[in-house]
C-alpha cells in the first residue's frame, strides 16, 4: 500500500475531488487505484479558508516502482498490521468463562470470546441499554435513584449517556484501536467514525450498537445476565471455582474476567477482600494543562485550556483474572 499524507481539500470537496487530488499526486499513474481514508482532520487555522487534510491509503499495482517514482517526502510505503486474536490455550475449560460488567472492557471481550467459540457468560448488575435508558430518564425527571442501574452502572457501561469520544492517546502497535472502531461500525455506527481526528457517538447510536453486539454475543453462544450482580468469589485450593450472584445463586467457574469499570466501590471491596487486586500501587495519572500550537497565525503560542485533561490508566493481570480500567 501506499500511504500519502497532507492531502488537502476544500471542506465543500466531493469524492470525486479527492480521488482526483490522490491520482495527481501519484501524478496520474494511468492504473486503477482503491483508497482508504486513514485520518481525516479539519483545519481551521485560516478563518476563510477552512480544510480538511487527509491520509489516505492506496492499492494499486507496482506499489514500490510508483512511490519510487513519484518521490514526494508526503508519500511513503506501508502494510496495514489487522488485529489477531491471541492463539487459544491448550487445555479445555470445565465451564463458560465468565465475564463481570457489560462496559466497554466486558462487551468487546464477550465479543472476541463469543467469536472463538467460548459461549462467555456475561453477568451485568444494570439493566439492558433500552431499559436502562427509561431507568436514567425517571431518574432524571423524577430524582428516584436505582442503585443497581444508572448512569454508572447497565449495560453499554459508565460512559453510555455521553457524546461518546472515541479518540485516544493510548498508542495502538497490535491494531486494537482500529478494530474497536471497525467493531462499532459493523454495529451501525457511521464509517466516518474510522478515520475521523475526534470521532465521537451520541447516547442515541451507542445504545443500539450495545444492543446489536449483545446480539450477535448471544448469537455466537454467549449468555448475557442482567440484574446480576457478583457478590462473591469462591476459591478453593488457590482456583476459583464458584461466581455468587446478587447475595443467592451461585455458577460454576474456572476463569473470569474482571472489568467492572471503576465506580463499583463494593465489587473492588470484595477484590480487596479477596486479596485478588493490589490497588493503589498499579495505575498512570497525567494531566495535560497547556497544548502548545499555532493561534492566530503567531507561532508557538501556549493556548491554556481551562478544562484541564486528565489520564487515568491501571492495568491488572493475575492468573485467571484480567481487569482494565480506563478512565478519560
Ligand atoms: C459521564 C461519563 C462520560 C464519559 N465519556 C467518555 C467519553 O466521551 N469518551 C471516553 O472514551 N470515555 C468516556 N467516559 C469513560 C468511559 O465511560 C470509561 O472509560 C469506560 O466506560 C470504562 O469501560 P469499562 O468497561 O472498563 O467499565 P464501565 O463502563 O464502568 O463498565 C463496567 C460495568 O460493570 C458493571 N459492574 C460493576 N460491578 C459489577 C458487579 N459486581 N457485578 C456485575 N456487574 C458489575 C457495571 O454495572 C458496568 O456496566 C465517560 C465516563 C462517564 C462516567
Amino acid at each position: 500500500m501506499i500511504r500519502i499524507s497532507q492531502l488537502k481539500l476544500p471542506i465543500t470537496h466531493t469524492k470525486a475531488q479527492l480521488e482526483k487530488k490522490i491520482a495527481k499526486v501519484l501524478k496520474n499513474p494511468g492504473n486503477s487505484f482503491t483508497y482508504e481514508i486513514k485520518k481525516q482532520s479539519l483545519d481551521c487555522r485560516h478563518k476563510n479558508d477552512k480544510i480538511f487534510v487527509y491520509t489516505v491509503d492506496v492499492t494499486i499495482r507496482d506499489e514500490q516502482k510508483l512511490a519510487k517514482k513519484v518521490n514526494n517526502n508526503n508519500i511513503m510505503l506501508t502494510k496495514e498490521k489487522p488485529y489477531e486474536f491471541p492463539s487459544p490455550g491448550e487445555t479445555p475449560l470445565l465451564h463458560s468463562p465468565v465475564i463481570v460488567g457489560s462496559g466497554p472492557a466486558g462487551l468487546f471481550c464477550g465479543w472476541y470470546l463469543a467469536k472463538a467459540g467460548y459461549c462467555p457468560i456475561i453477568l451485568e448488575r444494570g439493566e439492558e441499554a433500552e431499559k436502562r435508558q427509561k431507568t436514567v430518564e425517571n431518574f432524571w425527571k423524577n430524582g428516584v435513584l436505582d442503585p443497581e442501574s444508572n448512569v454508572q452502572f447497565g449495560e453499554g457501561g459508565a460512559g453510555t449517556f455521553s457524546d461518546g469520544k472515541l479518540n485516544t492517546l493510548v498508542k495502538d502497535p497490535y491494531g486494537r484501536n482500529h478494530e474497536v472502531l471497525k467493531r462499532f461500525v459493523a454495529a451501525g455506527a457511521p464509517e466516518e467514525i474510522i478515520y475521523q481526528q475526534k470521532p465521537h457517538l451520541g447516547t442515541d447510536v451507542l445504545v443500539g450498537i450495545v444492543e446489536k453486539m449483545r446480539h450477535e454475543i448471544e448469537e455466537m453462544g454467549g449468555k448475557f445476565c442482567f440484574r446480576s450482580k457478583v457478590t462473591d468469589l469462591i476459591f478453593e485450593n488457590n482456583a476459583l471455582k464458584e461466581i455468587e450472584i446478587n447475595n443467592d445463586k451461585r455458577i460454576p467457574a474456572q476463569v473470569c474476567v474482571l472489568a467492572p469499570g471503576h465506580s463499583a466501590r463494593d465489587t473492588f471491596e470484595l477484590f480487596y477482600r479477596k486479596n485478588i487486586l493490589d490497588l493503589p500501587k498499579n495505575f498512570w495519572l497525567k494531566q495535560h494543562r497547556e497544548t502548545k500550537h499555532k493561534q492566530n497565525n503567531k507561532p508557538d503560542t501556549i493556548h491554556r485550556d481551562p478544562l484541564h485533561n486528565f489520564k487515568l490508566i491501571s492495568l491488572f493481570a493475575l492468573p485467571n483474572f484480567f481487569a482494565s480500567i480506563h478512565a478519560l
